[in-house]
C-alpha cells in the first residue's frame, strides 16, 4: 500500500503526458470460451471508451488474431478460436496505439478521419493530423 501511495505521489509530481494518457482507462476485456469461440462480452464497453466505430475494432481484431467475427445480437463480439483475456487485452491496447492516442501529444482527445481516402488521426488537443497507414 505504501508503494502504491508514493507511485500516486510521484506521478501528481511529474505533470507529463504519460500521465495524462494513464488516465484514459480501457475496461479490461471479459472474455469466455463458448464452444469453439471466444466470446468478447463487454466489447461495446470497450469500443464506447475507445470512442470508434465497433466495426473497424473489429476488423483489427480479427487482422491481429488471424481470425474470424461477428457482433451479435447484444452487441458482443464473438471471435472463432480461443483466445485468452491477456492477449485481448494487448490487441486492443494495440489498436487504442494505432488509432486513438495521438502520436504528436500523446493524448486520447482524437476522431478517426478519412482525408484524400486516407484514414487519419485527427488530435484536439494539439492540432496535429497523423497518417495511420489505411
Ligand atoms: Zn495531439
Amino acid at each position: 500500500m505504501e508503494y502504491d501511495d508514493q507511485l500516486d505521489r510521484a506521478l501528481e509530481e511529474t505533470p507529463d503526458i504519460d500521465q495524462q494518457a494513464s488516465r484514459f482507462e480501457i475496461p479490461d476485456p471479459e472474455v469466455r470460451s463458448e464452444g469453439h469461440e471466444t466470446v468478447f462480452e463487454n466489447f461495446q464497453d470497450v469500443v464506447n471508451r475507445l470512442d470508434r466505430n465497433e466495426d473497424h475494432v473489429l476488423q483489427y481484431l480479427q487482422g491481429e488474431l488471424g481470425t474470424s467475427a461477428s457482433i451479435d445480437e447484444k452487441g458482443r463480439a464473438r471471435l472463432t478460436g480461443d483466445f485468452r483475456r491477456s492477449r485481448m487485452a494487448d490487441t486492443v491496447e494495440e489498436y487504442a496505439e494505432a488509432y486513438v492516442f495521438c502520436p504528436e501529444c500523446g493524448l486520447p482527445d482524437t476522431r478517426l478521419e478519412t482525408q484524400q481516402g486516407a484514414k487519419v488521426i485527427k488530435c484536439e488537443a494539439c492540432g496535429a493530423i497523423s497518417p495511420t497507414g489505411e
